[in-house]
């Protein structure tokens, strides 16, 4: 384990305090905060470096450009791909998920082809989808779950026809904290030769994951959600795979030549980034990495565990307790309601007292649907929270409940 205090004393936000209250941020699935060394290397970079990558032979030109691809590397040990020319670049895993959603469509399915989601997925891996479903006519296919929210893998199996051209599913509900077995699932997949895009939104900040031993064919996650910077995220994607998509947006760096009469695309990973990249933000997020490594992912998710299976028990004592998400494979996200509450007026009066958690339907509208509900109020555990913090969450519950 890791000296929380110490870890804690790392992220300079986490002192403040609001509403004359300390501050006890519990709202990690939405964004992380920064660790001080990722805040400084962005500053660093914009002071003394700072330059457009890749295309320039100037000293500051060429330094940026090894920051931007040093984290390129990082990136592909971090979750242990085999190549560089895997790890693309994006704005986040919304952009990962709208890459592949569009090139995947326009190159291999045809009107009638089926996509299979799951029904917990965020609006991110619902609505592209969706907007190839209302352009080229596809459908989508989706994998229920049981009261302990979890996906039916029987179901799944069922889902599978000859039309089926690619699974896309979350590693981790946002809502639910459901870790899903997606090893297993992308097996199943594969012996119907049909590729598997994971959501990694929510599973990189909180355990290893390693692209070779899950053998998924893409993956997309989010720099902020994992202490990193916004504005960055990355998609894995088998190099066999991205060869044979089509670009997703046409601009600099994704060439090799362009004349009016033809253009020769650049090879991999450049063909995905049109553009100037956040190379900042590249860098920023490498530094994260860094921290996050040192800490120790394993480290990280024993610490979360150990929260979430804490306020898991101490809100089950509080009356009128509902929480969403049963599994035994729970990641560090807790969904509730108390009684007739309603969510945003229990997360309004916890902010008050200066919890910080999330309200809503936290972009899964299609999920609160089937659980009959318009929304929840959410707790989600970050390397940095404690137990204390805890016990000031569940303290604050009862007393809104008593209010009510
Ligand atoms: N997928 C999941 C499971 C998420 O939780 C989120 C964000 O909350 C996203 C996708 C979208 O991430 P971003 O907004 O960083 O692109």
């Amino acid at each position: 384990m890791y000296d929380i205090n110490k870890v804690r004393a790392d992220f300079p936000i986490l002192s403040r305090t609001v509403y004359g209250k300390p501050l006890v941020y519990l709202d990690n699935a939405a964004t992380t905060q920064k660790p001080r060394e990722v805040v400084d290397a962005i500053v660093n970079e914009y002071y003394s470096v700072n330059a457009n990558v890749h295309r320039g032979v100037h000293f500051l030109s060429q330094q940026a450009t090894d920051l931007h691809e040093e984290a390129r590397e990082k990136v592909r040990s971090f979750i242990n791909a085999k190549s560089t020319n895997e790890i693309i670049f994006t704005r986040g895993t919304t952009e990962g998920l709208n890459l592949v959603c569009s090139s995947f469509t326009e190159e291999f399915m045809e009107p009638g082809d089926e996509v299979i989601v799951s029904v917990m997925e965020h609006h991110s891996n619902i609505v592209p989808w969706q907007l190839q479903a209302a352009k080229k006519g596809i459908a989508i296919r989706v994998i229920p779950m049981n009261d302990k929210g979890e996906l039916l893998l029987d179901e799944y199996k069922k889902l599978f026809t000859e039309k089926t051209k690619i699974v896309s599913v979350t590693q981790v509900s946002n809502v639910l904290g459901t870790i899903n077995p997606v090893k297993e699932m992308i097996r199943i997949a594969h012996q119907h030769g049909v590729p598997v895009m994971v959501d990694g939104a929510q599973s990189t900040p909180h355990f290893k994951v390693d692209m070779q031993d899950m053998d998924c064919d893409f993956f997309a996650f989010s720099g902020h959600k994992m202490y990193g910077p916004t504005g960055v995220g990355v998609l894995y994607g088998k190099e066999s795979w991205l060869d044979k998509l089509p670009p997703y947006q046409g601009g600099g760096e994704m060439i090799e030549s362009v004349s009016f009469e033809k253009t020769v695309f650049e090879k991999l990973p450049f063909k995905f980034e049109a553009g100037t990249p956040d190379y900042v933000a590249t860098n920023g997020l490498a530094k994260a990495i860094d921290y996050i490594t040192r800490l120790g992912m394993d480290n990280i998710a024993a610490h979360e565990s150990e929260l979430t299976k804490y306020c898991m028990q101490e809100m089950q004592k509080i009356d009128g307790m509902r929480i969403f998400g049963q599994s035994a494979y729970k990641d560090a996200v807790v969904s509730f309601l108390v009684g007739d509450i309603h969510h945003l007026d229990m997360g309004t009066l916890l902010d008050r007292l200066g919890i910080a958690v999330r309200t809503g339907h936290h972009c899964a509208q299609p999920l609160m649907i089937s659980l009959g509900i318009q929304g929840t109020v959410r707790a989600s555990f970050g390397l940095y929270n404690t137990k204390e913090e805890i016990d000031v969450l569940i303290a604050g519950i009862k007393r809104v409940s008593k209010m009510f």
